[in-house]
């Protein structure tokens, strides 16, 4: 059941195609893989395969975040942020211009949690009011759910999967009707390789008139996400992981009609403006959910992180990913005594694998061994998966574009030994 559909395919609308890689010298038309990899550090002595947990930091963002902390140390703190402000306000615009929304609509927070909180807690609830999510659901969103029902009385209802391990669309549009008050949906989860359809969701819950909000934070980076397509009203994303920015970093993109119906659920000097008297307004965009101080040094090394996506192009590098992902999952399937457990009808660079006999942590253990890093996924991470498959703990090997072939053979062969051993 874990391997129904195809291994490889398209990210809706084909705004992904799946490529071939082989065949060339190169490791991939349009990429460099060469010299990306000279650009990042830690690729010469890890196979990092820990993408999904936190990506590589490239050179010229280590640089970036390292001469801005030599700067707060040279003039001053705040004398450093107003010289660079240029720079500074630069990581909202192409935060934008990736996501496909505008610069108001962006709002920077510490993480990717803090940015949906924040667009989640800002909607008010009231008894029977109905929130629609699936099974992929990240482990703090329903956590934030069960409290939501817990303090208001709301309902929250685990939308099934399709036959393929997806959010099923059909029965998304059936459960909708005049209590539901959120679409709150995980694009790709913690804990493996599926890509729900967000474009089919967004369609439905726009013809329904139902706010979305998606937890984007494994596909921003990994592959173009567009908000204007997909269609959702709010989106959270984190800097670290596939976007390769510095971790402690993270957004929230708002619709800018959405900001009629949020109520931010924190106040901030930053946020609003005191009126002169007793009240006050809310700032104009997006920023009315920011809190005043930020890491500017992260700040800078995530928007460089954000315009080395945009100048490669988010086309080849989620190519590459998605390609790189189905080379290591058919290879690791092809293993006798391992499985994959991805689900979905298109599987991402995110790739869960059990050996039998095997514990799934003497797995990573012996991997790490190896240098070759990798996580584990933890079954209260995704209540709602664990509570329809039991599998977790997997193995969680999550590569990126400039991870090479030969480094998941390496991977590959570590597990095989593994396999090998066991029986
Ligand atoms: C990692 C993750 C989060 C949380 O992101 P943070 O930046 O750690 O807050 C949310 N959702 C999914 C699907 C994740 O994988």
């Amino acid at each position: 059941m874990e391997h129904t559909g195809v291994g490889h395919g398209t990210v809706e609308d084909s705004s992904v195609r799946s490529s071939s890689v082989e065949g060339s010298s190169a490791e991939h038309p349009g990429l460099d893989i060469e010299a990306l990899r000279a650009d990042t550090p830690g690729t010469t002595h890890r196979v990092h395969l820990n993408n999904a947990g936190a990506g590589l930091l490239s050179r010229r963002t280590l640089a970036t975040m390292t001469s801005h902390l030599e700067l707060e140390a040279d003039i001053g703190g705040y004398e450093a942020a107003r010289q660079e402000q240029e720079r500074i306000d630069a990581t909202r615009t192409d935060l934008a211009r990736l996501v496909g929304g505008r610069p108001d609509e962006i709002a920077l927070f510490d993480n990717s949690t803090h940015a949906w909180n924040a667009a989640f807690y800002s909607m008010t609830f009231k008894p029977g009011d109905r929130i629609l999510t699936g099974r992929a659901e990240y482990g703090s969103s329903v956590l934030a759910y069960l409290q939501t029902a817990r303090r208001a009385g709301a309902e929250v209802v685990v939308v099934p999967d399709d036959e393929y391990g997806q959010l099923d669309t059909a029965a998304l549009t059936e459960l909708i009707d005049e209590r539901t008050r959120l679409i709150g949906v995980t694009h790709i989860p913690t804990s493996g390789g599926l890509v729900n359809p967000a474009h089919e969701i967004g369609r439905i819950a726009r013809a329904a008139g139902v706010p979305f909000l998606l937890d984007a934070t494994q596909s921003v980076g990994q592959f173009p996400v567009d908000v204007t397509r997909i269609g959702c009203d709010m989106l959270s994303a984190t800097g670290r992981k596939f976007l390769r920015g510095p971790r402690g970093t993270g957004f929230l993109w708002v619709r800018r009609e959405a900001l009629d119906y949020l109520d931010p659920f924190v106040s901030d000097i930053e946020a609003a403006t005191w009126d002169g008297e007793r009240g006050f307004t809310w700032h104009a965009g997006a920023r009315r959910f920011e809190s005043w101080e930020a890491s500017y040094a992260n700040v800078l090394g995530l928007g460089e992180a954000v315009r080395q996506a945009l100048d490669l192009g988010m086309d080849p590098i989620g190519e590459r990913a998605l390609a790189l992902g189905a080379y290591l999952r058919d290879a690791l399937d092809a293993l006798p005594g391992v499985t994959t457990y991805d689900l979905g009808r298109v599987r991402c660079a995110i790739v869960t694998t059990k050996v039998d006999g095997v514990p799934t942590a003497d797995v990573a253990a012996a991997l790490t061994r190896q240098g070759i890093n990798v996580s584990t996924t933890v079954p209260e991470h995704t209540q709602f998966d664990t509570e329809v498959r039991d599998v977790h703990p997997l193995v969680r090997l999550s590569p990126h574009y400039y991870n090479t072939h030969a480094e998941l053979d390496r991977a590959v062969a570590a597990v095989a030994e593994l396999a090998g051993t066991a029986g």
